[in-house]
């Protein structure tokens, strides 16, 4: 009779490849800090290496969406005013979904491309491309 931990094991061997946790593209946790009044973030240029954007992009992004002032200096970002590290978390999964995740294989081997005025997130580890959607700010 087999035990339990033999079954589980071969139950796992089972599973396909690509649910592994191995594969699964993980952004870095933002190292958010707080000085005073201000809002660090110390690995901001780790994040942007991650998500191979340029950290110009991400930036504007963040502080439209975080409604701030902001600037980088070296490696880190630093924001005006005290942000919850949350908040900071949120919106770089969010800027990660619009600008850099395939909305069909969910890899980031991705590139922006402008067409005309449509903004096109290609994927090249699939060959599928879509148009970014970017939402309209409300505020
Ligand atoms: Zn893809």
């Amino acid at each position: 009779m087999q035990d339990y931990e033999s079954l589980l094991k071969r139950a796992r061997d089972n599973l396909p490849d690509n649910i592994s946790e191995h594969q699964r593209f993980q952004i870095p946790e933002p190292d958010v800090i707080y000085e005073g009044k201000l809002t660090i973030i110390r690995n901001f240029q780790e994040i942007c290496d991650t998500l191979s954007r340029k950290p110009e992009h991400l930036l504007g992004y963040l502080l439209k969406e975080l409604g701030t002032g902001g600037n980088m200096e070296g490696r880190r970002v630093i924001f005006k005013g005290r942000i919850m590290e949350s908040r900071i978390r949120n919106r770089v999964e969010e800027y990660a979904n619009i600008y850099v995740i395939c909305s069909e294989c969910k890899r980031p081997d991705t590139s922006l491309a402008r067409d005309g005025r449509t903004l096109i997130l290609k994927c090249s580890a699939c060959g599928a491309h879509r148009p970014v959607r970017v939402h309209k700010a409300t505020s």
